[in-house]
């Protein structure tokens, strides 16, 4: 039987963390903010790792669009600016007021506890 040695390098390209486990995470901390996780329905340790991909996707989307209007209702711009991701959190539009992720999160989790 000829092998084909092709398969090291495909696993590799997944390799980081795209794990059943990893998206697990994602879908839990996901729930906890508040966000959707309907695409995670059917997800088993039987999904192929393109699936998993996506999944994780579009739970990554949605955990971006919570933090955003997480961010927007924490009101912490009295300026009223909009806030756009920067480093490890987001900074209003004008420049001046920031609110780190975690602290976001915090308020999320408060929200939908
Ligand atoms: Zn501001």
């Amino acid at each position: 039987m000829c092998s084909f040695g092709y398969q090291t390098y495909e696993e590799n390209d997944f390799e980081h963390e795209l794990s059943f486990e990893a998206v697990c995470e994602t879908r839990g901390f996901a729930e906890e903010i508040g966000v959707d996780t309907s695409c995670c329905m059917g997800l088993s340790e039987d999904t192929e790792v393109e699936q998993l991909a996506s999944i994780q996707a579009v739970l990554e989307d949605g955990i971006k669009e919570a933090e955003e209007a997480g961010a927007r209702e924490m009101g912490r711009c009295v300026m009223g600016y909009k806030w756009r991701p920067d480093g490890d959190g987001y900074r209003c539009e004008g420049g001046t007021h920031y609110v780190r992720r975690g602290e976001i999160h915090k308020y999320l989790k408060k929200k939908n506890s």
